[in-house]
């Protein structure tokens, strides 16, 4: 079941995610990560993957451009399909081909994408040479062009520097030239901003979505557990619990009319400026073990409004109204 915008636009999507599962095999148990998650994106499309550290986020997002250390991870089954191809069964190489030049990632730390031993500039200059075969002249002008695209002052002097040599918020800003350097149709940006302080978190957010402006129908999908960045950026929102969807919508429709119990808990515990002086409601308990998920629903052991079937009957992802998916057994008689 493929979660659709209610809105359908025109033409094929860009990417379609079809039930894709991930599992870990650690110590003789299997954990399911990701568990028939499904999901379109769609040209020009900015979509948000929203849930708590353990959800299944960025599993998924490692897992569309096989990024999963296997072992002990491994995709175990679904579809991912850009340009006709299923990126699941291609070959490694040709995969590796595509990341960068048409799917580009940027991580929470950039230091786990930047190599320390190089320069800044042989890191910027890297998909050019190796996707773009321009030759080494050519490349660093346009890597200057790139990092000062990202406001990196005195990008010239600057591209022979080492990473230890910028501070976080900058060498967030390198990983993302590193990775529009070459305009890709895609941008994955796990938690791109977070370990940012709040000022350069708004630049960098604004960074992202300006490769929608240099690369006509260019998508981001956007992971946060951030639901107030979910409402400044994206079109479309996929909240994730337990490795699957939750409730899936537009962001205007989640806001004014959120479904599912997480969602809501989600939206509670955001600090909103006529709370001032008020507690913020958190979500009790913790998120549950990915080798432990309860059988019926995987939100029934913190679920407010948990019944008696939900211990053992896991909910369907259903379409409640129009473009708007929710799996909780609540909404069963709503359509
Ligand atoms: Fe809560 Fe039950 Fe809905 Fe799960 S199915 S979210 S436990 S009400």
């Amino acid at each position: 079941m493929s979660v659709q915008p209610a809105q359908k636009p025109a033409g094929a999507p860009l990417l379609q995610v079809k039930n894709l599962q991930t599992h870990f095999a650690v110590g003789g148990m299997v954990a399911k990560a990701v568990s028939g998650v499904s999901f379109d994106l769609h040209k020009g499309e900015v979509l948000g993957i929203v849930g708590e550290s353990g959800s299944g986020k960025s599993v998924t997002a490692l897992s569309l451009i096989r990024l999963i250390p296997d072992p002990p991870g491994k995709i175990v089954g679904g579809e991912v399909i850009f340009n006709g191809q299923d990126l699941l069964k291609m070959p490694i190489e040709d995969v590796r081909k595509i990341r960068g030049r048409d799917i580009g990632m940027i991580f929470q730390e950039p230091m786990t994408s930047l190599n320390p031993v190089f320069t800044i500039g042989k890191q910027v200059m890297e998909p050019l040479l190796f996707h773009e075969k321009l030759s080494k002249a050519e490349a660093r002008n346009r890597a200057i062009e790139a990092l000062a695209g990202v406001g990196i002052p005195d990008a010239a002097r600057r591209l022979d520097d080492y990473p230890h040599q910028f501070s976080g918020g900058m060498r967030q800003r390198v990983m993302i030239a590193m990775m529009m350097v070459c305009n890709p149709a895609i941008l994955i940006a796990d938690e791109p901003s977070t370990a940012l302080d709040v000022t350069i978190q708004a630049q960098v957010l604004e960074l992202m979505l300006d490769l929608r402006r240099k690369r006509e129908g260019a998508a981001i999908i956007l992971i946060t557990h951030d639901l107030a960045v979910v409402a400044e950026t994206c079109d479309r929102v996929l909240v994730m619990y337990g490795g699957k969807v939750q409730e899936a919508s537009t962001v205007v429709d989640l806001f004014e009319n959120p479904m599912h119990p997480y969602t809501r808990g989600l939206m509670k515990s955001i600090p909103h400026a006529q709370d001032k002086g008020k507690r913020l409601t958190a979500i009790r308990g913790n998120v549950p073990s990915i080798f432990d998920l309860p059988d019926g629903c995987k939100f029934c052991t913190r679920c407010p409004d948990v019944m008696d079937r939900c211990w053992t009957v896991e909910p369907e992802l259903r379409e409640v109204t129009p473009g708007h998916w929710v799996r909780c057994h609540l909404t069963e008689d709503k359509k």
